[in-house]
């Protein structure tokens, strides 16, 4: 919300400051109780409620149905329906733009620093900031925070983000428009939670009394002072409750959520959202598809709020919270989003809000390119499964008799990277350059492959037969077993032994796949509108991958799904390259959001082998070393190939001990170098341990300049000063066998070359 300039909405925003502070704020705010209500009473609105059926008996499916849908439409991109859902001035909602928000980082208790930051977040162009809020003494601060931006000008919600504390969030939602409480932690002060295995239903519903207790003195007061909530599953802070009963997954976190649910719908309370966070988008993923289509199957209507937890910094965080968020919006699901950076907030709105307008500018509109494109993917059945992920199973190519090279290397079983690459990269002063920039290890000027090296290449123009030193530095690739993937065309005009030949179906079902001369294997290229028919006939062609390259006239989204479904009904195991050109993007957080969104998507649902990233011309901001390290991110951020260490750092807020940005640089720099490492940096001890979900180590704040060092989910070295605490966590990776030392590349980089 930008500061209300006008003087009738300045009028309408102090009127309503005046009701807020006359009738619902005391200055300053003193700590309520709860009403206690009698025993009886207490078994009487415990007993009233009605909890949704069991999942887990099968009670759901025999009175709901089995799900069926997560979207409103799965071959048209249309918002799924959602009731409004009003917070302060804002409202989320199908019926709504989507709310874009971000959480300030400085500490509540500072009131100053925060009315600053969130000024500068609503200058920024937030809808909605949320605060942290630990105690009473944040919860007074956010009153004073709430009271001073009112006279500052600025109505944009606050949220106030509680964990662990239900007396606080009932005192704090006096002050702010809206309250996250986080199901896996909001009740569990009780210590027997983590000591009691639940394995029946009935075991697992006991302690259902005890939530709804805690719980609704805080959903009363919210209906009375028509404050927002949301419900906000964490996948790293499940109760050990549902741990227990449900394992560690997104059933598990769909179940905790739809149980406070039941408790606010039990008192008809509907003003609420979810959300269903990971730092794994995967996860997180799948946890918001089965809320929706829970949602779906038993009438419900309630917003969801998408993030990709702790996702990091850079481009990095930005394609990791592109694959979870964009993936959801691509499908219409999702009506408030926040992009969890470790930057300060204000960095965060510009991924935030290009990820809410590309979103928008899909949506199946009549008379919009958007949904022409969409109109253009033949019909097709949707068949996947979205209650569990699995990914295709797809075949490298195999060696054949005769083969001179190694067509095994051409593709990498956890997920391919295929450069594009120009006869001038080849020229003598530019190849020992190439051979890095395409991740090879260098031993007396040889290239080698390495872990991050690309597979293959594509190269649309060969260098001319004379050449000799382009085709010899070609052929150094080819001995490593990098495939030269070519157009067919461009085979017969300049021949090239132990090529890929690159054809188009057409193409390939007229020749019956024959390949020019010297070439050894067959690529077939797909644009997104072939028929049936055509695509049917693809196994007996036998190539050895597929380019899915759907053209500017369809949706990628649908076209590459009925690609897959036809690959599936065939059982044909050709893997699938991703191909995407970067037309019109100028911008590495740009390159970072469009390909996370538009190949991540179909990754994140085991659809595809690779990507091929392509630039339509030169682009200096872009070199080939540039597109590398960008391709291996998005498969490291779809869980498929690690080729580097994995960072969960959490994006810190108003509990954070340490300058988290400086700390998550300082261990990047010593630990970015170990692949199938996941490390998480986090700032607090309240929620870090249980945010870190599935790290391998741990740097957790504990006091100012305090460290706590884990290994998995257990400390093991307590209170170490900051400043030595990156050396402790080496040589924790050390002791436990997974370091491995920096390798220095031979020689210096040379100048770029396009
Ligand atoms: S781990 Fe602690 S400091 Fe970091 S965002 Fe979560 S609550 Fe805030």
């Amino acid at each position: 919300m930008k500061p209300i300039l006008s003087s009738l909405v300045s009028l309408l925003a102090l009127t309503w400051l005046s009701s807020v502070i006359s009738l619902q704020i005391p200055t300053p705010l003193k700590h309520r109780t709860p009403t206690k209500l009698a025993a009886t009473e207490e078994i009487d609105y415990v007993n009233s409620l009605l909890w949704t059926p069991s999942f887990k008996n099968g009670e759901r499916d025999n009175k709901f149905g089995t799900l069926d849908k997560y979207s409103e439409d799965l071959s048209k991109v249309l918002r799924r329906k959602t009731r409004t859902v009003e917070c302060g001035p804002v409202k989320f909602g199908s019926d709504h733009p989507i709310v874009r928000q971000t959480m300030a980082t400085t500490n509540t208790a500072d009131v100053d620093a925060t009315v600053d930051q969130v000024m500068r977040c609503a200058d920024t162009g937030f809808d909605l900031v949320r605060i942290t809020v630990q105690g009473k003494r944040e919860a007074n601060a956010a009153m004073k925070i709430r009271e001073a931006l009112f006279k500052k000008g600025y109505d944009i919600p606050l949220c106030a983000d509680m964990h662990f504390q239900p007396l606080v969030a009932n005192m704090v939602a006096d002050a702010v428009e809206k309250i996250r409480i986080n199901p896996g932690n909001f009740a569990d002060g009780r210590k027997d939670f983590d000591e009691h295995i639940y394995e029946t239903d009935e075991d697992f519903a006991s302690e259902r009394q005890y939530l709804a207790e805690a719980f609704i003195p805080l959903v009363q007061k919210c209906k009375r002072l028509n404050r927002a909530m949301r419900i906000g599953t964490n996948h790293g802070s499940m109760s050990s409750r549902v741990l227990s009963f449900y394992g560690d997954t997104p059933r598990g976190m769909v179940e905790s959520a739809i149980e406070f649910a039941d408790i606010c719908r039990s008192q008809d309370y509907h003003n609420f959202v979810f959300s269903m966070k990971a730092s794994n988008p995967l996860v997180m993923v799948q946890g918001y598809r089965l809320i929706a289509a829970e949602q779906y199957r038993l009438g419900w209507d309630y917003p969801l709020h998408l993030g990709v937890t702790e996702a990091g910094d850079g481009e990095d965080g930005r394609m990791k919270s592109a694959i979870g968020i964009g993936t959801l919006l691509a499908d219409g699901v999702g009506d408030t989003i926040r992009v969890s950076l470790t930057e300060d907030p204000e960095f965060e709105y510009a991924p935030c809000n290009r990820l809410a307008e590309i979103a928008e500018t899909r949506l199946y509109v009549p008379g919009r390119p958007s949904s022409s494109k969409q109109d253009s993917v033949p019909a097709y059945e949707d068949t996947r499964d979205i209650t569990s992920f699995a990914r295709r199973p797809a075949d490298l190519p195999s060696q054949a008799p005769g083969d001179s090279v190694d067509a095994r290397g051409f593709l990498h079983r956890d997920g391919s990277v295929v450069m594009a690459v120009s006869p001038g990269m080849l020229a003598k002063e530019n190849a020992q350059y190439l051979y890095q920039s395409l991740g090879c290890k260098l031993a007396v000027g040889m290239p080698f492959k390495d872990i991050a090296t690309a597979d293959s290449v594509l190269m649309r123009e060969l260098p001319e037969v004379e050449d000799k030193q382009a085709r010899t530095a070609l052929r150094r690739l080819q001995e490593v077993n990098m495939g030269v993937i070519v157009p067919k065309e461009e085979l017969e005009k300049r021949p090239l032994e132990n090529a890929v030949a690159l054809m188009s179906l057409d193409e390939a079902i007229s020749s019956s796949g024959a390949l020019p001369p010297g070439a050894i294997r067959l690529a077939i290229e797909l644009f997104g509108s072939e028929s049936s028919e055509s695509l049917s006939q693809i196994p007996s062609l036998s190539p050895c991958m597929i380019f899915n390259n759907p053209s500017s006239s369809v949706s990628n989204l649908h076209a590459s799904r009925r690609l897959f479904e036809s690959l599936k009904s065939q059982n044909s195991p050709i893997p699938v390259i991703h191909h995407f050109t970067a037309s019109e993007i100028t911008d590495k957080n740009e390159l970072a959001l469009q390909v996370g969104m538009r190949v991540g998507s179909l990754l994140t649902d085991g659809l595809g082998d690779g990507i091929c990233l392509e630039l339509p011309s030169p682009n200096p901001a872009f070199t080939l070393d540039y597109l590398r390290t960008a391709s291996f991110s998005l498969l490291q951020g779809c869980r498929m190939r690690s080729t580097k260490t994995e960072f969960v750092s959490c994006p810190s807020c108003g509990r954070t001990l340490f300058d988290l940005q400086e700390t998550t640089a300082r261990i990047q720099d010593a630990t970015g170098h170990l692949p199938g490492v996941t490390v998480a940096v986090m700032g607090c001890i309240v929620n870090g341990p249980g945010e870190m979900a599935d790290a391998d180590f741990g740097y957790v704040g504990t006091l100012p300049g305090k460290v706590d060092l884990y290994l998995g989910k257990e400390v093991v070295r307590k209170n170490i000063p900051n400043e030595e605490a990156v050396d402790g966590l080496v040589e924790l990776i050390k002791e436990h066998g997974m370091w491995v030392e920096k390798e220095e590349q031979e020689g210096e980089r040379v100048a770029v070359a396009n």
